[in-house]
């Protein structure tokens, strides 16, 4: 027969087990799953443990169990295996005050918590989960998403998320600058989710909120609540998670949250503003957890992408917006998407306000602080001599004749980030690059464009000196 309240010497053992255990994982984790467990009964070569949450045996199962076998095993050579089973907390305590119950009541229990589960799943939506889930923006939808070459990977791969019926690949780990429509694509998941399929539970936190949620958590001493939040959820997306790096306890619970979520079938999205290796004060763990998904690079916009969104954007707005003041700024506005956006909203803005047509001129006088710095980011000069060091050739050889590989490569490459990053014109830029066509300028666009997508090495080069221009 088993009692469910464990005698003085089993306890003792228990006491020993939890703290040899304590020191092989670390305080955090065991706060996050040893200190709830409870010891039912010893007894038939078994300790039976329970933990409050379907949640918490899945992961104990998959992590600890062994281990705590084992060391109970050395303590007490009468125990051969640890068995978990989940028994909500408030069951436990009515149970005990009715005294010892039998091991049948006790499953009884644990199954009826099972079941209730799933019913209670759309209580928990409307009070936990997105009493969490930040605000959406309406406007962030998929239809309102402009498409081009630099996004077409990450949007594919967002849709794919949001309509696949289980889960394509996980995480999702979108990344790229800033105001390149991150967060616009992660909205755009939880929308689409939630008018097509609204019961599936999407949670959308930024990763402050998740840490500062935590912190006060562990503060609060609970944790195991922190973690019942996302026990339902289907969908998590956190954003900006390049705010996580350095914090050690949250950095931890992120991982176990994390795990636990992928082991479940539970889709992740993060985004960033760097790739998951290039993500400082990261554990390894947790960047090679991070790498195993699929990782989908927004790229910087180009000239085409910028004016299919101003396009749009002046469609929504409802306002006769010239072509060639569009195209202006998609000329000029190369930073990126949100400045671009402002730059239209504020032309339109003085337009009204003064009751006269947008021109040319008046977009000038308007934004004239932007536009120059925007122009000030960055000059073909400074891309000339990041590449001409990045491959460690002379500066020279940016605008001389030779036509060997080694120099016409790194050579292409400036063309391409001069097209890039500033707005000059092609035969501005071939002008700077010793007097060359600017029909060479175009071919160069296009061979870097093509190496691009078939040589990963080569991608990974030429954004990394993107990134080091516009930093
Ligand atoms: P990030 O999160 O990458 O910093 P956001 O998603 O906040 O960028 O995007 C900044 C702004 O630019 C938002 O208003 C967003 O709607 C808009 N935006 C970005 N990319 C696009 C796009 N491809 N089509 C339409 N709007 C976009
Ligand atoms: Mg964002």
């Amino acid at each position: 027969m088993t009692n469910e309240i464990i005698d003085g010497l089993h306890d003792g053992n228990w006491q020993e087990v939890r703290e040899n255990l304590r020191s092989e994982i670390g305080e955090a984790a065991y706060q996050s799953w040893v200190k709830p467990m409870t010891v039912r009964s010893v007894g038939d070569g078994a300790a039976r443990i329970s933990v409050p949450t379907r949640f918490m045996r899945d992961w104990v199962v998959a992590h600890y169990v062994e281990r705590l076998g084992e060391l109970w095993n050395a303590i007490d050579s009468g125990v051969d295996n640890v068995e978990i089973s989940v028994q909500p907390e408030r069951s436990f305590k009515s149970g005990r005050n009715e005294g010892v119950k039998s091991t049948a009541a006790a499953e009884a229990a644990t199954t009826a918590a099972v079941g209730r589960a799933k019913s209670e799943k759309r209580r928990t939506n409307e009070n936990g989960a997105a009493g969490i889930s930040a605000p959406l923006d309406s406007r962030y939808s998929f239809e309102n998403f402009v498409v081009g070459k630099p996004n077409e990977f990450a949007y594919a791969a967002a849709r794919r998320v949001a309509e696949a019926p289980s889960v394509p690949f996980n995480p999702l780990f979108l990344y790229g600058g800033v105001g390149l429509g991150k967060t616009h694509l992660m909205h755009a998941i939880a929308w689409h989710i939630s008018q097509q399929d609204p019961d599936r539970t999407v949670i959308y936190l930024s990763a402050e909120k998740f840490m500062y949620r935590f912190i006060r958590a562990l503060k609060e001493q609970n944790t195991v609540d922190f973690k019942e939040m996302f026990r339902n959820v289907d969908v998590l997306m956190i954003d900006d998670v390049q705010f996580i790096g350095g914090k050690g306890a949250t950095q931890e619970e992120f991982f176990h949250t994390f795990n636990a979520l992928v082991d479940q079938g539970r889709q992740i999205v993060i985004s960033a503003d760097k790739s998951p290796s290039d993500l400082e004060g990261m554990e390894e763990r947790l960047q090679s957890r991070l790498n195993c998904g699929l990782v989908a690079d927004i790229h910087a916009t180009t000239y085409e992408l910028r004016l299919g969104i101003l396009e749009s954007k002046a469609e929504q707005l409802k306002v006769n917006v010239p072509q060639k003041m569009m195209e202006f700024l998609a000329h000029k506005i190369t930073s990126n998407v949100r400045e671009l956006e402002g730059a239209l909203n504020r032309v339109v803005a003085h337009a009204q306000l003064v009751g006269r047509e947008i021109t040319l001129e008046t977009t000038q006088e308007v934004l004239h602080d932007l536009l120059r710095a925007n122009d000030r980011r960055v000059t073909i000069e400074e891309i000339q001599k990041r590449v001409a060091s990045h491959f460690n050739i002379r500066i020279s050889d940016m605008h001389s004749a030779r036509r060997a590989r080694s120099v016409a490569r790194p050579r292409q490459v400036a063309m391409y980030l001069a097209k890039q990053l500033t707005s000059r014109s092609l035969p501005e830029i071939g002008r700077k690059f010793g007097g060359r066509d600017h029909t060479t300028v175009m071919h160069a666009v296009k061979k870097v464009e093509e190496l691009r997508e078939c040589d990963s090495s080569f991608a990974e080069d030429v954004e990394l000196l993107r990134r080091m221009l516009e930093g």
